[in-house]
């Protein structure tokens, strides 16, 4: 059969309230033309990140359940611990409320602050918070990403990938002392949700080693980028993602995982380690900030959930499911001349504004012009990542991007073609589309909370 079909039945629902254009238009107007600032009830199909927004299983409901709430030692944290030492093969697993929390405590523990040179830690892509812990301890944060990853339409199988050549270069220019550890991001999630292959893990795994500098993981989708290895890189067809993602975990010395993405469930995260002297420093951080090292900031319920949501992301009829329907989507708009990032990432299809709205300049905002159309046309709730989010006062960002993220398992196929169908009426009448401008902003992060009026 050449229909792929949602690997699920459904077996609870929460309502969508629908909406006409007219109330869209009133909600839009009084959130000042920004979807941050509308209210989730009156969206519906919301694609503003894939991040804490999973569809749990049954199983993980009945591991709810099961959560048993004791301060220390409970058995939710050691089931938890048993399947991501599996998985991870690392020594030490820690437990935290999310990524940056994680982020935040290996940063800490990692950066030298007393010597006289400013440390460098280089990324294919750093994440945000990922460089904004690094800069809070004074540390600074360097993307090295692969010249492919930097070519939007260009279509190729790895453009996640770190460039090696220039880590290298980097590592011999900056001197080994500056660099407490080389970290690679899974899949890419600042460039496109770009997977990275094997080889290029396994590149980075000989440097380091050359070196003698700890190399690792921002893990937040590693079931997602196994499954793009198995799909692309010759020899893994016919290996299970399973064995992919623990032959991953394996080239490392520790992770920061964000388990709001490829952990299924809503709220958590964690710290992998090899080294005991690091686990026993992250340790007493984790209990000034986070919690007790079998909590750390999670209930036994969640803790629950994550182990069991662990292990399903890895099934390959879900991930087959996930990859498809996000990859469905792109081929529809490129058929309709939509200029997207290529191909299709794991979680997001990414619309190049600046390409489908040429007659918008960059500081007129195409991007969050195209956003706040979709919401009102559709009521679909995307993210502006451009000149609002990256931009400063007169100086645009490089790409005017709109990103339509996917929670995992919440959306259908006739989901997807009803935001197809979206972007065919928006395309008829693209040229009418006029931007926007500011006026109210924060000076940091001002994305979240800035309030713009229609040009
Ligand atoms: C989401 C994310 C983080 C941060 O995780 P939170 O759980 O949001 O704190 C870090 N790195 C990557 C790649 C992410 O996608």
């Amino acid at each position: 059969m050449r229909t792929i079909i949602e690997p699920f039945k459904i077996k609870v629902v929460e309502p969508i309230r629908m909406t006409t254009r007219e109330e869209r238009e009133k909600i839009l107007k009084d959130a000042h033309y920004n979807p941050f600032l509308i209210h989730a009830k009156d969206v519906l199909i919301d694609l503003l990140t894939d991040s804490g927004t999973a569809a749990m299983s049954s199983k993980q409901w009945a591991g709810v359940m099961e959560g048993d709430e004791s301060y220390a030692g409970s058995q939710s944290f050691y089931r938890f611990e048993r399947v991501l030492k599996e998985l991870t093969g690392f020594h030490y697993i820690i437990p935290t409320h999310q990524g940056r929390a994680a982020e935040k405590i290996l940063f800490h523990i990692a950066v030298r602050t007393n010597g006289s040179e400013q440390q460098v830690i280089p990324n294919n892509t750093h994440f945000d918070t990922t460089r904004a812990n690094i800069e809070y301890v004074g540390a600074k944060a360097v993307d090295l990403p692969c010249e492919e990853g930097r070519k939007p339409s260009l279509r190729k199988p790895f453009k996640g990938n770190m460039d090696l050549e220039k880590l290298e270069n980097f590592i011999r220019e900056e001197g080994v002392p500056k660099i407490p550890l080389v970290m690679v991001t899974i899949t890419n999630n600042s460039n496109g949700g770009q997977p990275v292959s094997m080889e290029n893990l396994k590149g980075v795994r000989g440097i380091t080693n050359r070196y003698k500098i700890p190399f690792f993981l921002d893990a937040a989708r590693f079931a997602e980028n196994a499954y793009f290895i198995k799909l692309r890189e010759p020899g893994y067809e016919n290996k299970s993602v399973e064995a992919i993602a623990q032959e991953i975990f394996h080239l490392a010395d520790g992770c920061t995982m964000s388990a709001k993405k490829d952990g299924l469930a809503n709220m958590g995260g964690f710290l992998g380690l090899n080294s005991r002297a690091w686990a026993q420093k992250a340790r007493s951080l984790l209990i000034l900030t986070e919690g007790f090292p079998t909590y750390g900031g999670l209930s036994g319920r969640d803790l629950e959930a994550l182990a069991q949501g662990f292990k399903e992301v890895l099934e390959e009829d879900y991930l087959k499911y996930r990859i498809r329907s996000i990859e469905y989507f792109g081929e529809k708009l490129v058929a309709m001349g939509v200029p997207i990032v290529e191909p299709p990432g794991g979680h997001a299809i990414y619309i190049d504004a600046k390409a489908f709205l040429p007659h918008i300049p960059p500081l007129e905002y195409p991007g969050q012009a195209l956003v706040n159309e979709l919401y009102v046309a559709a009521g679909i709730r995307a993210v502006e990542i451009g000149s609002v989010m990256f931009g400063k006062a007169d100086t645009p960002a490089d790409m005017e991007l709109v990103r339509l993220a996917f929670p995992r398992r919440v959306y259908t196929q006739s989901h997807v073609d009803y935001i197809v169908e979206a972007m065919e009426e928006i395309v008829k009448y693209k040229k009418k589309l006029q931007g926007v401008q500011i006026t109210q902003q924060e000076p940091i992060m001002r994305h979240f909370t800035a309030h713009f009026e229609p040009l």
